[in-house]
This record gives C-alpha cells, structure tokens and sequence, in this order.
C-alpha cells in the first residue's frame, strides 16, 4: 500500500503499483509453489519460465523478427560499454578476418562514457560524432554532414550510439544512419526502452539497464542480430590480439544458456516481465508511445512559456521525451524550488550532479496526473519569479 508518488527520479526510477504489488506477493509465493520467485532454482521449470515468458513478452511487444534474439545479463548500462566492445569487435573480426574500428556517436555523458570503456579495453574506437565539440556543448544532435564520416565505414565493427541521453535531455528524434550501410548500429536504450515503438530490424544490437522503463537495478536487457553471435574462438582471439570476454558476459555462451549460463537474478527479470504485462494490458507501445508524447508536450510548453524563469539547455528538436532538463535562470532559487516541489508532494526533480539545476524523468509510469500537479507548480513558481 502506498499513497500513489510524483516522482520524477531518473532511475531507479517509478514503477505501476499494481506491478510492485504483484512482485511483493510473488516475492513471498510464486505460482502457488510455497516458495518465492527469489527462491526457486533458475533451472526449474518456474524458474526458467519466467525467462522464457519475459523474452516472449518483450517479442510480442516490440515485434521483434526472427533474425533477433533476446536475452538478459546480470548489471546494468555499464557492463554493456565494456561487453558490446569485445563481442561485438570479436563479431566483425570473424566475419571480415579483420580488426575494425568502433565507431561511437558522442552526444552526452552515457554515449562517452561507453566509448572511454571500449579505448580502455584495448580496442580502437573512432569517434564519429562529438557533439561537444561540434557545438560546444551536450544539448543537440548535429546533422550528419557535420559528422566525421569514415571514408570505408566497413572497417566499422559496429557504430554505437545512444538513443536518449538521460543526463543531458537529448534524444534522436529519429534513425539518421543512412550513411552507414552495413554498418551494425548499437543502440543504448537504457533510459528509452519501451517508450515508443522501434524497428528493430534496423539494429545490431538494442540494449538497456532495467531499472528506468522497464523494472528494477540488476538486470540489463539485450536483443541482438543472431548472425553477431558467430565469434572467433579464445585461441583465434588471442593470436589477433583482440580482448577476450569474461565468460559470464560472452553474449554467444548467454544465449546458448537461456540468459542462464550462471544464475540469474530471476525476481528482477520477473519484476521486468509483470512491467511488459502491464504495458500489453494497458495497449501496448503505441498507446504509451501517445501518452509519452503528450506529457513531454505540457511540460515542455510550460517551461516555454516562462523564459525570464527557466532555461532549457537542449535545441528543440532534439528534447528527449523521457528526461526533461530544464535550470532555473536565477540558480539562487534552486534549493526554494526544490523545497517547494516538495512540499507539493512533487520529488526526485534534481539534475544529474555533474550538470545541475533541474530534470524531471517522465517515464512510463509516471502518470500524465503527476505530470499536470508539477506543471502547476511550474506556472506557479513562475509567476511568483519572473
Ligand atoms: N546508459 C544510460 C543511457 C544511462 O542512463 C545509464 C545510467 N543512468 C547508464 C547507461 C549506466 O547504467 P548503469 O548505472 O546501470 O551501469
């Protein structure tokens, strides 16, 4: 039981109730087995089934083709920076016989923080794109003319890119890779998955930590093209210099396994596979898609309205839908707007800590009834400033 929260934290984050509700009981008796989901082998038919039924739900929700696999690892974001970096450089080794480049597209904090863990594997990284400094700051998304294009994008292993940087508010509003053709195009969703629908065929790889959209910390989520899963062997690897995964991260011996190589969190997939369930029940990505829309709207125009008050760091068309940055003008007044958001029951509203002011996460389970009461606080707060 709970009073229903206005949380606005970017992640761990807001989930339904009514999941955490289900994930409570079945955390003390799953199935009516006596046991629960925590306590049951992830080998027994319970236990393996609820794999089983959150890839088939996430298959059904995203329309994932056949030519895709899905499959889990234990950590987050960060422990897919360093394991895309070795599979997926291994990958393209075995099919070219070469070493090749990975290409990352730096728009903020995630996207170069992933590209820094691929250098730091030993493997050589070409930066296609650095926002920064193209525009001398994170808060756009140049057009791909401005980018550093490689003359043969086939020495690219992969070109890695994040769809929505949660720290700095930035979200490509749509797939500009049409200059890489054959290149396999890796997403980092972690703070976008499941807002809105997603060609996946398009993708080599789609990515994300859980514990935003799509349940709790611990576990990551990974659909992937199944022809990147033919990697050289440990010994192949070695004679070409290429680092070698750890092998609770080698995606070939995960799939193989059934996301089970090793034990796996199972209640933290299963809280992942009752946030699919409610999402199927609830009409399924196109309808969350509209609502996701609609509230990055209000909020949006409201911050608008009030340009003597409030700053918003990122260009227009780039905005992410998820994560709404936004500074208070007079930095002087963060801590009273802090405080009286808070005292309008509205909380998790402080920026990241290494870029300040204000970001109001909006994802899927915040409510377009949470995102009204803080836009009334805004017009609020602005009227009594500006
Ligand atoms: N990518 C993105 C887009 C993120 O928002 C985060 C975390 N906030 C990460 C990666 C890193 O995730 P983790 O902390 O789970 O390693």
């Amino acid at each position: 039981e709970r009073e229903e929260p206005n949380y606005f934290g970017a992640g761990p984050a807001l989930l339904p109730t009514n999941v955490l509700q289900q994930a409570a009981k079945d955390l003390i008796n799953f199935n009516g087995l006596g046991l629960g989901v925590g306590e049951i082998s992830h080998r027994s038919k319970d236990g393996a089934g609820v794999v089983e039924q959150t890839s088939a739900n996430l298959k059904k929700l995203l329309n994932i083709p056949d030519t895709h696999e899905v499959f889990f690892l234990q950590g987050g974001g960060t422990t897919g920076f360093s394991s895309i970096a070795t599979n997926l450089t291994a990958a393209h080794a075995k099919k070219t016989g070469k070493i090749g480049k990975a290409g990352y597209v730096v728009t903020g904090t995630w996207s170069k923080k992933a590209s820094e863990e691929a250098a730091r594997l030993g493997v050589e990284t070409e930066i296609v794109l650095d926002s920064k400094k193209v525009d001398g700051r994170f808060g756009t998304i140049p057009s791909v003319d401005k980018w550093s294009i490689p003359k043969d994008v086939s020495e690219l292993s992969y070109l890695y890119y994040c769809d929505n940087e949660t720290v700095n508010g930035v979200e490509f509003p749509e797939f500009p890779f049409e200059k890489f053709p054959g290149v396999e195009i890796v997403a980092d969703m972690s703070s976008n998955f499941l807002s809105k629908k997603v060609d996946v065929s398009k993708y080599g790889l789609i990515f994300g930590g859980a514990q935003k959209n799509v349940g709790i910390a611990g576990i990551s989520i990974y659909i992937i093209k199944k022809s990147l899963l033919d990697l050289p062997t440990v010994d192949e690897l070695k004679k070409l210099g290429l680092p070698i995964t750890p092998i609770a991260f080698d995606y070939p011996t995960v799939v193989k396994n059934n996301s089970a190589y090793n034990t796996i969190p199972t209640f933290t997939v299963h809280v992942v596979n009752l946030v699919l369930k409610n999402l199927i029940e609830k009409g399924g990505l196109e309808k969350q898609e509209v609502l996701n829309k609609v509230k990055a709207e209000i909020l949006y125009n409201t911050l608008d309205k009030y340009p003597s008050v409030f700053k918003l760091p990122v260009d227009e068309n780039v905005r992410s839908k998820m994560n709404v940055v936004f500074t208070i003008k007079d930095g002087s007044l963060d801590e009273e707007f802090l405080k009286g958001a808070a005292d309008n029951k509205l909380t998790g509203l402080k920026g990241h800590r290494s870029v300040g002011g204000m970001r109001a996460s909006i994802y899927n389970a915040v409510t377009l009834e949470s995102v009204s009461l803080l836009v009334k606080y805004l017009d609020e707060f602005a009227n009594a400033h500006k």
